[in-house]
């Protein structure tokens, strides 16, 4: 049998160490306790056959001949979220085997060689017929909106997504009336399809070109320089699908997270809760470990005035998945709730009363997981979340309000031997007096320093204004590495640093941190 997909992976498949990490990491940074599990559903099925490593011994074997493909492997094929917990945390190489990527592979493999579960062949029926994997009538797609006109142009096309079309509406209802109250311009396609993501996910590509063709003809016929789309699935199928199928296009995707985080700095919205509230927020995969957002979410969440956000266990980079995607729901609804439930549990341990999530398919798997658990949690996705907070415009956010932290931004610009031996695209957050900067290696002792939180960074400094006021009078760089050192080393009650690693030690090795750290004392 032949298994063309899959084989473009041998190579990478041998490069698993049988190291474990995929299944029980000892890395303290990716939770509070010494061990990490980062497969969510070997967590519930236990077995090492359903977490990376083992994954990968089964599709060596299904290469090599060894083990017959079967209805079992078929199963077992469709029980990963393709969640990509266990490629965060795999060493193995800089970016960590790429198992989501040789799960789709074989999946395409599996449908090829007429291996099918035949819920998915409802669900590619579905998408050619209707336009969308719930066999409703496309014509009914906008009906959730009453009898509302839309423009044919605007400058936003909110691309609302099957999901929230059909099955999560309050989502697409509360999206259209947080951007209508804030008066953006946008209007909705007329004529929208499905994005294709659940073709992707489930191996049975031969759609999708016409999907993302139809779309991006309407989306310019629109006259839209912005997408936004609530649903992380949209959003990581056009952000990088569309794009890695080799299609481009002339307007800037955004989640509907980044576009309200975009919209609070520019001040044309603010939100306060009328009663003190604790949330905790669940990261999709789909919008994090897939296209990289963590912190537009939680900058919105933190800007709504009488709410405390608390962080679960396993959060951003290492955020246990919620069960509910790569069809996991579709095929396995009980492990996909089981899966969900242990995320609740997460979320109950932070004390929060409201667990807010970003993405359709989340809202649903943890409401499901809820149910199952009897949890009295309150699971909101961010616009529902955020609606009834609604306070009007709010004020300009400046990006340099502190003057310590315009001091200590010029100082770094003039000192970028500080960070000699880090490698392009690395990645260091600061934060002096609740005001934050970051600085990116562009080059061989080159930097930028940019005036906003880093969206997705390698390590999160914070330094107390002593410690900044003391550092930035050095005129030599190694006197500055030195004494960051000793503040990390041996804080006083004034002059203290504090961090947090956001990547794996090997990875920030491979980065080029040890010399960094060297250079500090450190190591
Ligand atoms: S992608 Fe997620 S569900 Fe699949 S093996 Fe990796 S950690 Fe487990
Ligand atoms: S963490 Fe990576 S190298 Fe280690 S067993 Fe898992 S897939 Fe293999």
């Amino acid at each position: 049998m032949e298994l063309k997909n899959l084989a473009k992976y041998q190579e990478e498949l041998f490069l698993c160490g049988r190291c474990g990490d995929c299944s029980l990491a000892d890395k303290t940074v990716a939770s509070d306790r010494d061990v990490f599990h980062p497969c969510a559903v070997k967590n519930v099925l236990g077995f090492e056959a359903y977490a990376s490593r083992g994954r990968i011994m089964v599709m060596n074997d299904l290469l090599s001949g060894d083990l017959e493909i079967n209805q079992d492997v078929v199963d077992w094929a469709y029980t990963c979220t393709t969640c990509k917990n266990c490629q965060e945390t795999c060493t193995a190489t800089a970016e960590g085997i790429h198992l989501p990527d040789m799960i789709e592979a074989l999946r395409k493999d599996l449908v090829l060689n007429g291996f099918e579960m035949p819920k998915h062949v409802e669900v590619e029926q579905s998408v050619i017929n209707y336009a969308n994997p719930y066999k409703e009538p496309a014509e009914s797609r906008l009906s959730l909106f009453g009898d509302r006109v839309w423009p044919e142009t605007a400058e936003v096309v909110y691309f609302v997504g099957c999901t929230s079309a059909y099955r999560e509406q309050e989502i697409a209802r509360t999206t259209v009336d947080l951007l209508t109250k804030i008066g953006v311009d946008f209007t909705v396609l007329p004529d929208e399809r499905c994005c294709g993501s659940v073709l992707l996910r489930l191996g049975r590509t031969k759609s999708f070109a016409a999907l993302t063709e139809h779309n991006i003809a309407a989306v310019k016929r629109a006259g839209a320089k912005k997408l936004v789309t609530a649903c992380a699935g949209c959003f990581r199928t056009w952000k990088v699908d569309v794009k890695k199928q080799g299609y481009d296009y002339p307007f800037e995707v955004l989640h509907i997270t980044e576009y309200l985080d975009q919209l609070i700095q520019e001040g044309r919205a603010s939100f306060a809760s009328d009663v003190p509230l604790r949330v905790t927020y669940h990261d999709p995969c789909h919008l994090g470990r897939h296209a990289e957002v963590y912190e537009a979410p939680r900058r919105v969440i933190q800007s709504v005035g009488n709410v405390q956000l608390v962080e679960m266990e396993t959060n951003k980079r290492y955020a246990h998945c919620c069960g509910a995607g790569g069809g996991v729901k579709n095929s396995h609804g009980r492990l996909s709730e089981q899966i969900a439930s242990d995320r609740i549990a997460e979320a109950e341990a932070t004390g929060a009363t409201v667990l807010v999530t970003a993405c359709p398919f989340c809202h649903r798997g943890l409401t499901d997981g809820a149910k199952l658990k009897k949890s009295s949690l309150t699971i909101l996705d961010l616009p529902t979340f955020l609606l009834p907070s609604y306070k009007g415009a709010g004020t300009r956010h400046s990006a340099t309000a502190s003057t310590l932290k315009s001091t200590f931004m010029e100082y770094l610009r003039q000192h970028p031997r500080i960070f000699e031996g880090l490698k392009k695209e690395a990645v260091i957050d600061y934060e002096v007096e609740g005001e934050r900067f970051h600085v990116l290696v562009t080059g061989k002792n080159t930097i930028e320093v940019v005036p906003v939180r880093a969206e997705n960074p390698d390590v999160e400094l914070t330094f107390s204004p002593g410690a900044v006021r003391k550092l930035v009078a050095f005129e030599r760089e190694d006197d500055y590495a030195h004494q960051f050192g000793l503040f990390f080393k041996e804080p006083t009650h004034d002059e203290w640093i504090r961090f947090v690693l956001r990547l794996n030690i090997v990875k920030l090795l491979m980065k080029g941190y040890r010399r960094f750290a060297q250079k500090a004392g450190l190591i």
